[in-house]
């Protein structure tokens, strides 16, 4: 928004010049938030690649702000020295390997710009794509997705994975996700600060943020192949996002033992029903002549299942409990510029 500031030079109203009108366009603030995890090489290039990006988008002022997720590779020495060299690049540096989701936290908790976009620093969410994401924001979207339409560098496992987890997911989860929508984000300054208040330490960003709901846009766009080193997501980390996702946007897990002990307690007490009618009623005239130990073994069964039934409410209560009190810090920052 244009400011005009009024500046008087009061004090000397008979030396030449009394006041000064100066204008000032006060740009808006974009911040670029990109974890990182032994991306050395490819920190030059995306650094470069937003800065070209920005040619684009005249009126804006920039902050890329750089999270180290605790790489071993020098990657904080190649973010120390840009930053040296270029006011607009800030860096935090997480203590240990906390993995993406808590690293982009960490990003979205201290960028400070009007619009906050969360990208990969291996070039996998084209930095081109930034005005096309600042442009619908500009129309109205608080929350801008990046949709990759295909990826083609993925292999056959991990693409069936991903299907898997989001049939599952959106068949158990309490908010709907979209498959195929990434962490290529662009937040308005509202969301990230509503962002910042969640307290759930085990999370999934995106996750969050399409709980958060927001008026929201879409951006879609093809994955090309990782510039340099490997994807840091292995299968042991992508199988605890995913059981993570599970556990935090739903209650399923939980709710299984209580249907389980539900379904149990059904089927004996109807089962118990039909062998006391047929014996002890009617007299057994189909002459199934149930013995003791069948109907003692109705009769745990029924139990168990009344226990397994109360074991799943129990859960549910333990299970916001534990939400509460797991008061441990999200991340510890050992340096920061
Ligand atoms: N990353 C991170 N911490 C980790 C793993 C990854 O900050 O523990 C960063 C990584 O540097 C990259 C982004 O998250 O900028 C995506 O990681 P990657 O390319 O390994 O995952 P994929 O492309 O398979 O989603
Ligand atoms: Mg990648």
């Amino acid at each position: 928004m244009p400011i005009l500031l009024y500046g008087a030079t009061s004090a000397a109203p008979f030396h030449g010049i009394s006041s000064v009108f100066l204008l000032i366009y006060m740009s808006k603030l974009l911040s670029i938030v990109i974890p990182t995890y032994n991306e050395k090489e490819n920190i030059p290039l995306a650094y470069r690649g937003v800065i070209s990006a920005f040619n684009n988008l005249p009126n804006y002022s920039r902050e890329l702000l750089f999270v180290d997720d605790g790489s071993n590779d020098g990657t904080d020495e190649v973010l120390k020295e840009l930053g040296k060299n270029n006011r607009e690049v800030k860096f935090l540096r997480l203590s240990r390997n906390f993995g993406k989701e808590i690293a982009v936290s960490a990003g979205l908790h201290h960028a400070e710009g009007d619009a906050v976009v969360v990208m990969d620093a291996d070039l996998q969410h084209p930095p081109e794509l930034i005005p096309l994401f600042v442009n619908k924001w500009k129309n109205g979207a608080e929350v801008v997705v990046g949709v990759r339409s295909k990826n083609n560098n993925e292999g056959l496992v991990k693409k069936l994975g991903s299907i898997v987890f989001y049939k599952i997911m959106n068949r158990i989860s309490e908010t709907p996700i979209i498959p195929c929508a990434t962490d290529f984000r662009l937040l308005d300054r509202k969301v990230v600060d509503v962002f910042c208040k969640l307290t759930e330490r085990k999370r999934m960003t995106r996750g969050l943020i399409d709980w958060l709901g927001f008026k929201r846009d879409y951006v879609y766009f093809e994955a090309p192949a990782r510039i340099n080193g490997e994807a840091n997501y292995s299968f042991k980390k992508l199988w605890r996002l995913a059981f993570a996702s599970f556990v935090s946007h739903s209650l399923f897990p939980l709710r299984l033992a209580g249907y389980l002990g539900v379904f149990i307690t059904v089927i004996s007490a109807m089962t118990g029903l039909f062998v006391a009618i047929e014996k002890y009623v009617l007299g057994d005239p189909w002459g199934l002549s149930f013995s003791g130990t069948a109907i003692l073994a109705l009769m745990i069964l029924f139990l168990v299942g009344i226990i397994l039934s109360c074991f799943g409410l129990v859960a549910l209560y333990i299970a916001n409990i534990h939400n509460e009190v797991l008061n441990r810090p999200l991340y510890i920052i050992s340096e920061k510029n």
